[in-house]
């Protein structure tokens, strides 16, 4: 149908010189954790305003760590949005305790502060707020009801690296916050996160979780005092994520343009009167991690998507409302829990977005998308 490339929804930007950087690392005789590593969390803490990072092997232990370094687990109730990718919900049940979702804001899709409060009980431990495709939530307002509750806020900003909440850089205040370098996102070490930690964090608990508990003393000392996991980082991955950072503001200033050129199309079209929601155009805090419309209820998202890619456009879905998984259904969730959240999430369809696009394939984008949702019924 059509001779154009297949234009996937997203794809990683990796560089000659980072290729280069690899390669040496792989000659180097040191693979694993290394100086490679070390220097990856140093350029992060510089990124993050001088804070405390640690780096781990994915976005979802970093969770799961600060989860357990604030001692959280059976008997415990964590509050976090039910629409995100299901390793936000599934690190509380790691733990041992209990996920309480709180239904999200259609506009922001991210999580309803206002709704918040309402969900704490005294079994409540920390709000887990996610900044989904890259949109900050309030987290004034999350910030507050933490302090006033007494809880502990650990910031699932897995797609939020670069992002910004009035004029500061998402990660470089607050409380715990955790990121990921996995492929799909802004930045990537290959497979990879970092954990952002608060003053009153004890760091070598940090890295005890991260490497089966060992503390090192001395040239033949070894410790074991906690049951840690196995989340280090190489040293290839962190060259790969040394090389994306230095050229994240780049990739950022990329994705900003590229969702105006987004919107400045779609404002030409008939997309809003067909019942098409557009993300939030925003241009100051997001980093446009994605671009993501929401379909109206008579269009079949799985015929709508299979029609872009007859076109040659991928599409991803992110995601489907968590609560309504098997395995959460099985704890109790069920239809009608969250309506905006199980209407986003069986609707939402995220469309190419990633730097090395060109505009003419936005171009492309929205007249696909325009001209299905005029043959559609
Ligand atoms: C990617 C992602 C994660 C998990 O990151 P991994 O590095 O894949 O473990 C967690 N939460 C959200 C919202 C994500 O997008």
């Amino acid at each position: 149908m059509n001779m154009a490339p297949f234009l996937p929804f997203t794809r990683p930007d990796i560089d000659e010189e980072t290729i280069a950087g690899v390669v040496e690392v792989l000659r180097s005789g040191w693979l694993t954790t290394g100086p490679m590593a070390r220097k990856f969390e140093d350029t992060l803490s510089e990124f993050f305003g001088g804070r405390t990072v640690r780096a781990f092997n994915s976005g979802t232990v970093t969770m799961e760590v600060a989860l357990r370094m604030l001692g959280i687990g059976e008997g415990h109730e964590v509050i976090t949005t039910p629409l995100s990718w299901v390793a936000t919900a599934n690190v509380v049940l790691t733990v041992g305790a209990r996920p309480v979702f709180v239904d999200i804001d259609p506009v922001t899709r991210n999580i309803d502060a206002s709704r918040i409060e309402a969900a704490i009980t005294p079994r409540t431990r920390a709000i887990l707020p996610v900044h989904l495709a890259g949109l900050p939530c309030d987290l004034d307002r999350i910030h507050a009801i933490a302090q006033q509750h007494g809880l502990r806020v650990i910031e699932d900003a897995a797609q939020a690296i670069g992002s910004g909440w009035n004029g500061r850089r998402v990660g470089s205040f607050g409380d715990y916050a955790s990121f990921s370098f996995h492929p799909n996102k802004n930045a990537t070490s290959i497979e990879g996160g970092c954990l952002v930690l608060p003053p009153d964090a004890d760091v070598h608990m940090a890295e005890k979780l991260r490497l089966q508990g060992v503390v090192r003393s001395g040239l033949d000392g070894m410790e074991v005092d906690v049951v840690g996991g196995k989340a280090n980082l190489t040293d290839v991955a962190a060259r790969v994520g040394l090389g994306q950072l230095a050229r994240l503001t780049e990739f950022n200033e990329r994705r900003h343009a590229l969702a105006r050129r987004y919107f400045e199309l779609f404002d030409q079209t008939a997309v809003a009167a067909r019942g098409v929601e557009l993300p939030v155009r925003d241009f100051a805090a997001t980093n446009w991690h994605m671009f993501q419309i929401v379909l109206p209820a008579d269009i079949r998202r799985a015929a709508f998507m299979q029609a872009l890619k007859d076109r040659g456009i991928g599409t991803g879905v992110h995601y489907p409302a968590i609560h309504l998984f098997a395995l959460y259904r099985r704890l109790g969730w069920k239809d009608g829990d969250f309506p905006h959240a199980e209407r986003v999430g069986r609707s939402i369809v995220t469309l190419p977005l990633f730097p090395a696009m060109a505009d003419g394939d936005v171009e492309r984008v929205v007249s696909a998308v325009d001209a299905i949702l005029r043959t559609s019924p």
